[in-house]
């Protein structure tokens, strides 16, 4: 089976001229798993040659704005498009207090979709297609989720924004394609984010097969933060917006 990951947005938070907020699709035949919604999703998604319809499931990490800042409007989206198959929506449980909030935003009655939603409590496991999905805790902020995608004996991760921290390893553990968010300056140090040579630690004692940084700010030096990857004996590359990888 094709199994592909296509970057739609490499960014972080702060607006950039060449990256679109966090979002990444994986895509395993014709399943689409969309992991996070950051702003310009949904141009990212048409430029990638899809639709919000032909998405088989949103797996959001965290209730940031630049990872589901898009969301409501691809939920949008498919009321001009509506799809015949439910669409999966994966994430903490405070997404859904989100999600309430602007269906009754601005309106006397909230509104319901003219779609089937199957909602995936995370962390946990679920299933989509050819996808066995496993969502775990990650050190950043209240409910944040890493997601793990196993397709057949080939396994991709995707953790959002972390810090560095065991339970990342652990979700870590075996990636063929693991992408990491790499916000943090080289020898920067937070709690809450990652620095180059941490995501390179993470990798290696997880034993990653392929590193992919990605959630820079704007003029970040991606060379280097590859170069201190490689240091360490990884396959590591930087992400860009419109970036394919085959699994
Ligand atoms: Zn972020
Ligand atoms: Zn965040």
């Amino acid at each position: 089976m094709d199994l592909r990951l296509t970057v739609l947005g490499s960014g972080g938070i702060r607006p950039d001229t060449h990256r679109g907020g966090p979002a990444h699709l994986f895509s395993a035949g014709s399943s689409h798993l969309l992991l996070d919604a950051g702003p310009g999703a949904s141009r990212a998604l048409k430029r990638a040659g899809l639709q919000a319809s032909d998405l088989t499931g949103i797996a959001i990490t965290h209730r940031h704005p630049d990872h589901m800042g898009e969301l409501l409007l691809l939920l949008e989206l498919e009321r001009l498009r509506p799809r015949t198959k439910a669409l999966a929506l994966l994430g903490p449980g405070l997404l859904d207090e989100y999600l309430d909030f602007m269906a009754a935003w601005g309106r006397d009655e909230p509104r319901k979709l003219p779609y089937p939603v199957v909602r995936h409590l995370m962390p946990g496991t679920c299933k989509l297609g050819p996808m066995r999905i496993e969502a775990m805790t990650v050190p950043h902020v209240q409910g944040s989720v890493g997601y793990r995608v196993d397709v057949g004996k080939k396994r991709m991760v995707y953790a959002g924004d972390c810090g560095p921290g065991p339970e990342v390893e652990e979700l870590a553990k075996g990636a063929d394609l693991l992408l990491l968010e790499c916000s943090l300056p080289a020898s920067g140090h937070t709690a809450a984010h990652l620095a180059p040579e941490q995501a390179a630690e993470i990798a290696v004692a997880a034993g990653a097969k392929r590193l992919l940084l990605t959630h820079f700010p704007p003029d970040y030096d991606t060379e280097l933060a590859v170069e201190i990857a490689k240091a360490r004996g990884l396959c590591c590359q930087a992400a860009h917006d419109g970036l394919q990888i085959k699994i």
